[in-house]
């Protein structure tokens, strides 16, 4: 078999048809290789074979029993039946919308059979309904066993599927291992071939730290560092160095109503550097919300634009997008700056002015959303792209954009996602990275308290106050795992409750509104033409809304402690104290109580954010998931710390030679490939 066998679309294999396709597709399943990574989470014993009088009600077992009586009753919705015996009793085997002929051949009369299915008690007797398994004494072999079970949808039951992997996995050709033996035995970790085996026929994909396992965690990570650091390779490429006269930028700096911090400093100087360099930039800011990345990017603008390019500006949404136009156009203040603002809803005619403009180099700089990237755009001499909040950008995205950008263009992204330190360089690996890890001292620190729900009635005196002085208030309701529907209608539930005390100063706002719809209300909170926003998690990060105070989060125990913290920086953004309330529902868990003390305690994001991968764990943080960052389907960084560090320095040996070829079928199985295909910088 051809190793390039797996990467075909999984109607290659015998008895998959177009309607099985759809239901696998559902799975995520569409090459034969996804099959293979689709790995069980459980088994089921049918290994013992049952005599009647050890059934037990509702358990999965096997029988084997002989064949009696076929009963086929004329009338409508009434099941066949067939009805078996051992030397212990009687079962019924229950059909419903069966053929005759089929049952027949399957229950020849007075032959031993082998029956496995979940055994259940209806009128008095035993009985399986539509068993899982029927065949022939010398089949047994192929039932009586345990059987992986796999994640399935509708449409698909054990035994097609197993028809379908067990094709599969037989079969996988043997490949040329790219780890070394030692390097296999020295880690803990096993030959690929015979890892994918275990994994699909023992209990080892059920523990996360068996050999097989890990290997599979290994390879995984593996493939990620492998695309981070060719990606690197493709955008650090040469460009000519920038020519910096930083007068301009000083002028501006001493003009701040505020020092810049000293970790502004720090960042600031790393990005003069590499704008200077004769390498194309690629750093990403970290650095918590409210840390102050926005000016120092401006500065870097504003260097590059002194320098004779053009640069952009790119904001997440157009409210924050629109924040920083205003901004720039308040500290970039000077006669040889033209600064443009461009979106999905800018007009025909605009549109085509700011085009022309950028076309032939009267726009220095260009403000906006998506558009400026996703739209042909373009510039007449780039030198610097900055993305603010990046977090949705994955490395395929980061690729795309630095090709986009032009041979001579800088990257500079922000994000003020906190990201556990593990994490880290599987994410960013293929950036610098500056940190801006302190904050500007005059930020008061946000009041976080809690309070039971019970006693919400005790926050309206305060809540009526904060109003009655011209602060806002966010109101913030949790997405409930896959319940969205339900979630979506609390928060409206809350709306009304809260529109019933404080009549017209009430918005709503949630992720199933339409964008217009949604830019207005941000836009009435922020023109204060109303006090209270209430929300599901739908608030965007980085807006400054400099008069909203307080924010009131409900069922605060459904969120990460990074998300919480996330959450508490829209407020306190202004001059005035910001307070966050933490609302529960019932009694404080011990785990609880930690939980808001470190928040109380702190108002580091990165740290926070590291309690909450060890309180948690991985798997747990919601806010994660939601922010795209759990990136991975077998990797765990706080269960696999371990792997992590391998994979990195393992790709950091190999990467002066690596060898697309022996490396393509390990990103070809995890789907990256395409990302360095993509890319030709
Ligand atoms: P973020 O890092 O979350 O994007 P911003 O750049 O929006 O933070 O900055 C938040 C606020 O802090 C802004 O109002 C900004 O003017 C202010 N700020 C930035 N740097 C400093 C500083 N060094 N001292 C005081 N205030 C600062
Ligand atoms: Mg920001």
């Amino acid at each position: 078999m051809k190793k390039d066998f797996i990467f075909n679309e999984i109607n290659k294999i015998k008895g998959v048809g177009p309607q099985l396709s759809k239901y696998l597709k559902k799975r995520k399943i569409e090459k034969i290789k996804d099959i293979i990574l689709n790995l069980p989470y459980s088994e089921t014993d049918r290994s013992k074979i049952y005599k009647l009088n050890e059934l037990e009600v509702g358990k999965i077992q096997s029988i084997k029993v002989k064949v009696k009586k076929l009963n086929f009753p004329r009338i409508r919705n009434l099941p066949n039946k067939i009805i078996c015996e051992d030397e212990t009793g009687k079962i019924d085997i229950v059909y419903f919308n069966s053929r005759e002929g089929y049952l027949r051949k399957l229950f020849p009369i007075n032959s031993w059979i082998i029956i496995s299915g979940k055994v259940n008690y209806f009128n008095k007797k035993y009985q399986i309904t539509n068993p899982d398994y029927v065949t022939k004494l010398e089949n047994q072999d192929y039932v009586v066993k345990s059987i992986p079970k796999y994640n399935l949808t509708k449409g698909i039951n054990e035994k097609k599927y197993r028809s379908i992997s067990e094709q599969i996995i037989k079969n996988i050709p043997i490949i040329d291992d790219w780890l070394n033996k030692n390097f296999i035995d020295e880690n803990n970790l096993m030959g690929w071939n015979e890892s994918i085996t275990k994994l699909h026929n023992s209990k080892d994909s059920q523990d996360n730290n068996s050999s097989s396992f890990r290997r599979i965690v290994f390879d995984e990570l593996c493939a990620n560092f492998l695309i981070l650091s060719e990606n690197r390779k493709r955008i650090r490429k040469k460009k000519i160095p920038k020519k910096l006269d930083k007068k301009y930028s000083d002028t501006i700096i001493k003009k701040l109503p505020f020092e810049l911090t000293n970790s502004q400093k720090v960042v600031l100087d790393e990005i003069n550097k590499d704008l200077m360099s004769e390498n194309r930039m690629f750093r990403i800011i970290q650095g918590d919300v409210g840390s102050g990345k926005t000016i120092v990017s401006l500065l870097a603008i504003v260097n590059v634009l002194k320098s004779g390019y053009q640069c952009a500006l790119m904001g997440p949404t157009e409210i924050l997008a629109k924040q920083h136009f205003e901004l720039s156009k308040k500290v970039l203040r000077s006669k040889d700056i033209k600064i443009e603002f461009l979106t999905g809803k800018t007009d025909y005619k605009d549109r085509k002015k700011i085009l022309t403009n950028i076309a032939n180099g009267k726009t220095n700089l260009l403000i906006g959303t998506h558009a400026l990237f996703q739209k042909k755009i373009n510039f007449k001499k780039l030198g610097l792209v900055v993305i603010d909040e990046q977090h949705k950008f994955g490395v395929k995205q980061r690729s795309e954009l630095a090709k986009k950008g032009g041979n001579e263009c800088d990257v500079l992204l922000m994000s003020a996602t906190p990201i556990p330190r593990t994490m880290m360089m599987s994410l960013y690996g293929d950036m610098d990275i500056s940190k801006i890890s302190e904050k500007p001292l005059k930020r008061k620190k946000i009041i976080t308290l809690s309070k039971p729900e019970k006693k919400i009635n005790e926050l309206w005196p305060f809540i009526k106050k904060q109003i009655e002085i011209g602060n806002q208030v966010f109101w913030v309701c949790p997405l409930i795992e896959k319940s969205a529907f339900l979630d979506y209608s609390s928060a409206k539930k809350k709306f009304e409750i809260i529109e019933n005390k404080f009549k017209n100063k009430v918005g709503l706002i949630h992720g199933n509104l339409e964008k217009n719809e949604k830019h207005k209300i941000l836009k009435n909170f922020l023109e204060k033409k109303i006090s209270i926003l209430v929300s599901t998690t739908v608030i965007e990060v980085g807006i400054d809304f400099p008069n909203a105070n307080l924010i009131i989060i409900e069922n605060a125990n459904k969120f990460g402690l990074a998300q919480l913290h996330q959450l508490r920086g829209r407020v306190g953004r202004g001059e005035k104290q910001g307070t966050c309330i933490l609302l529960f529902k019932d009694g404080l868990s011990k785990n609880a109580v930690k939980r808001i003390k470190i928040l109380k305690d702190s108002d580091d994001g990165f740290f926070i954010a590291e309690e909450d991968l060890k309180l948690r764990g991985f798997g747990d943080l919601i806010g994660y998931q939601q922010s795209g960052i759990k990136n991975f389907r077998f990797a765990d960084p706080v269960n696999h710390e371990d792997l992590f560090k391998l994979a990195e320095n393992y790709v950091k040996n190999i990467s002066n030679e690596v060898n697309e070829k022996k490396y393509s079928f390990l990103l070809k199985l995890f789907d990256k490939a395409e990302i360095i295909n993509i890319n030709e910088i």
